[in-house]
């Protein structure tokens, strides 16, 4: 594979940009390797500057479910284009994107666009803290909710990967206002709601958590979840950035069937463009600036080019829900059993985790099902799967904590080659140790 542009720009990148990247992930550390640096995407493919092509299981980190650069969507802005790229005053589009949501998830009885899921993490937790008037927080270990201080404090796979965590820069009283617990462990959610009563303004949590890798919850513990935040009065905010529209149209509120007060989005609802959202109940979400005191403001908050991407996106998942969400499990079930038995027949454990069109690999013997199991994975193999991968032009997420995404554009003969390359990855995975 030839790699001589990418790195070229890499070279470029670390002079000017911390660490060559403006995300930390994509820069490779925890896998090993340079990045290749994109050109451009179509459907399931990236290209990248040298003109290799990669089966792509990234998708943007969630937003591409349908591939990339479909052609609904890229018809729809460009015709938006036209009307010029940002007002900083309310359109019909912010209308259009509202009632739209409104009108299709029930739990939504308000929402407010942001322009990114850390934007929408940290708003809600405002709401959540203003309306209650208590400062404590709980979230679980593993869950990241985007890069906000009071939520970098063991968060998924930055810490797991990295080995800190929490962040230098997040300041102590903050971070000891977050109560940290294991995931699927509702004993534990029980126990710090009675050893803080009246102070915990909210529980914020990943349904389905996607940064440690993909984690399913336990039979009964959202609905455990909801009766306990419920008795202490305290504001569950399910995040749904990653599963929102991703694993169902109505994510894991729909598959659980358990409602939260608020939910976050961002990813999908953005169509690739650069969109977060917060909404749920009107009682707590009228209390918002300008209707009530919680202040939240956003200059390019609900812009019309990113409004206009994310409500065409979201329209065609809505218009053929049935097809597209079966086809997407089809598919990922397909892969997962595919590269499951190529690891068994190459004698390297793997538990293969998945929800839908949300999947990880693990290298343990497993179950993983939270932070510590998840922990006994064997990162070094890993690291030599996915390079092996990689140079066969297919690519994963650059860390084992993290989720494979499927999208509606990969087709039966991608996912086959995936598994035939996945075989030749794991002998050379297990002839490495
Ligand atoms: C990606 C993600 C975020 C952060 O969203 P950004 O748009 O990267 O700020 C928050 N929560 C969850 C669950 C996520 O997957």
């Amino acid at each position: 594979m030839n790699t001589t542009k990418s790195r070229e720009l890499l070279q470029r990148a670390v002079q000017r940009i911390p660490g060559g990247v403006n995300s930390p992930v994509r820069a490779f550390r925890s896998v090993g390797g340079d990045p290749p640096f994109i050109a451009r995407a179509d459907g399931a493919y990236l290209y990248d500057e040298d003109g290799n092509r990669f089966i792509d299981y990234v998708g943007s980190w969630g937003p591409m479910i349908l591939g990339h650069n479909h052609p609904e969507v890229r018809e729809a802005l460009a015709r938006a284009l036209g009307n010029g790229t940002s007002f900083g005053a309310p359109t019909r589009l912010e209308v259009e994107m509202a009632e739209f949501l409104c009108d299709r998830l029930p739990h939504l009885e308000m929402v407010r666009m942001v322009n990114s899921g850390t934007e929408a993490t940290m708003s809600a937790i405002r709401v959540a803290r203003g309306a209650t008037g208590r400062d404590k927080i709980v979230k679980v270990a593993c869950c990241y909710h985007g890069h906000g201080d009071s939520l970098l404090v063991e968060a998924g796979s930055g810490a797991l990967t990295f080995g800190t965590p929490s962040s230098p820069g997040v300041p102590k009283g903050l971070a000891a206002d977050t109560l940290v617990i294991p995931y699927n462990d509702a004993a534990a959610l029980e126990r710090v709601l009675d050893a803080n009563e009246d102070q915990v303004a909210c529980f914020i949590v990943e349904p389905l958590p996607g940064n440690v890798g993909t984690l399913l919850p336990k039979p009964g513990y959202l609905e455990a979840v909801r009766k306990l935040t419920r008795k202490h009065g305290v504001v569950l905010i399910f995040d749904e950035v990653m599963s929102g529209f991703r694993v169902a149209f109505g994510g894991m509120v729909e598959i659980s069937g358990v409602v939260p007060d608020l939910v976050t989005y961002g990813k999908i609802i953005g169509g690739g463009l650069p969109v977060g959202a917060y909404g749920g109940r009107r009682e707590l979400m009228k209390r918002v600036s300008p209707s009530g005191p919680i202040y939240q403001a956003g200059t390019l908050s609900g812009n019309p080019l990113a409004m206009t991407a994310g409500l065409s996106l979201l329209k065609i998942l809505d218009r053929d829900r049935g097809a597209i969400y079966l086809r997407l499990d089809a598919l990922t079930a397909k892969l997962g059993a595919g590269v499951k038995a190529a690891a068994e027949a190459a004698g390297v454990p793997l538990t293969v985790n998945r929800q839908g069109s949300m999947f990880t690999a693990f290298f343990a013997q497993g179950p993983v099902d939270d932070d510590a199991s998840a922990r006994t994975c064997d990162t070094a193999r890993f690291g030599t799967y996915f390079r092996a991968m990689l140079e066969q032009g297919v690519y994963l997420a650059p860390s084992q904590f993290e989720t494979g995404f499927m999208s509606a554009a990969h087709s039966e003969a991608d996912v086959e080659a995936t598994i035939q390359a996945a075989k030749r990855a794991f002998k050379k995975v297990k002839s490495e140790k």
